[in-house]
């Protein structure tokens, strides 16, 4: 730290990324990216928009927004659009939440949730999971907080019903509810529908997970068009050319595609089942996952120990420090014959080891 450093920040722990490997040797299934290519058509429209880089994006975001509104079903005026959707929950945070309107979230969830509140010097309370890592929709119940949960949650792949989430929207209309579907694409039902009804409900997404573009950061916000105009606000205070022009043309041609996409989440989730019962032979717990990754842990090998001889096999997963999850590791679904080596070289590690 340089004696420079604001007072404010200094004990700061930022997120920690998962390992972007410089050489393309490892077979990445530890930042739940999407095994596929974006389609041509969203690699066309790029660059043809490189060609109008000496000019500033859009800040409206208009004809993106469009498009996005009416794959949602809802108003352009119901949607923001941001730099990945950590830029939106950070916006959310800096404009929802304060002394009077500290944060609530699950003890074991999306890691960026603390970050952002430190960042912002907003009290947060963490709620404990259940056992077997499930939410307690009663412990959400009317407790005057602003509200964050990741449907389905990271890095469990739980998901809540809608039903759950309307309690929980509806029983905290003093404060905004955010509900991070990260996810959405892979199970679960989205809340977005919910944004009509309620005020105080903003749903986030983004195009990192399902539509192959986490390079190309593009998230966005959907709520009613009051919660909008104040991420508004707050963007325009800090970026308001947060959405770069390549970035812009991209998204518009992931929606033309949106079947390509939506076929992809298909390939994904048959090969999450695939795994899961793989992992299962091999005497792995595994959660229920309705995301694009699977939580496991097995007796026979401690966490850590498993992610860092996968490593060494060129296989990398997300191991997690954190006392409660240690003995299990993140593992991202990518292509079935990803997944395959997967589980080829988890046998490896336990004959190896004799386990
Ligand atoms: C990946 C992820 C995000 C943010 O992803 P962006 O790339 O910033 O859009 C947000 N929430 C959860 C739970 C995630 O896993």
């Amino acid at each position: 730290m340089s004696k420079f450093f604001t007072e404010k920040y200094s004990s700061l722990t930022p997120y920690t990324p998962g390992e972007q490997p410089k050489d393309l040797k490892y077979i990445k299934l530890n930042t739940n990216e999407s095994p596929f290519s974006p389609a041509d058509e969203v690699c066309k429209a790029v660059e043809k928009e490189a060609k109008s880089l000496m000019l500033y994006s859009d800040p409206e975001c208009v004809a993106l927004r469009k498009k996005l509104a009416k794959v949602l079903g809802v108003k352009e005026n119901n949607v923001i659009m941001t730099n990945g959707s950590d830029e939106v929950l950070n916006f959310a945070f800096m404009a929802f939440a304060d002394k009077k309107n500290p944060l609530a979230f699950p003890d074991i969830t999306y890691g960026f949730y603390p970050v952002f509140a430190q960042l912002n010097a907003i009290d947060y309370e963490e709620i404990p999971l259940r056992k077997d890592f499930s939410i307690d929709v009663n412990d959400y119940i009317g407790i005057n907080k602003t509200i964050v949960i990741a449907n389905p949650n990271a890095p469990t792949g739980l998901c809540l019903s809608l039903e759950s989430i309307e309690k929980i929207v509806s029983s905290n209309k003093d404060n905004v509810v955010i509900i991070d579907e990260a996810y959405i694409d892979f199970g679960g039902e989205s809340a977005v529908k919910l944004t009509e009804k309620y005020d105080n409900l903003l749903v986030t997404g983004t195009f990192s997970k399902s539509r192959s573009l986490a390079g190309g950061r593009l998230g966005f916000g959907v709520a009613n068009e009051k919660i909008i105009n104040d991420l508004n606000t707050i963007k325009y205070s800090t970026n308001p050319y947060n959405v770069n022009r390549l970035t812009a043309v991209a998204g518009e041609a992931v929606l033309d595609e949106n079947d390509y996409y939506m076929n992809n989440c298909k390939i994904i989730i048959e090969n999450r089942e695939f795994t899961k019962c793989e992992l299962e032979k091999l005497g792995f717990e595994v959660l229920d996952s309705s995301a694009n990754f699977l939580f496991a842990k097995t007796d026979k090998i401690d966490g850590e120990t498993l992610y860092k001889e996968l490593k060494k096999k060129g296989v990398l997963v997300r191991h997690f420090d954190k006392q409660k999850i240690k003995e299990y590791n993140r593992i991202t679904i990518g292509t079935k014959e990803q997944m395959e080596i997967l589980i080829y070289k988890i046998k490896e590690i336990f004959k190896e080891k004799e386990l």
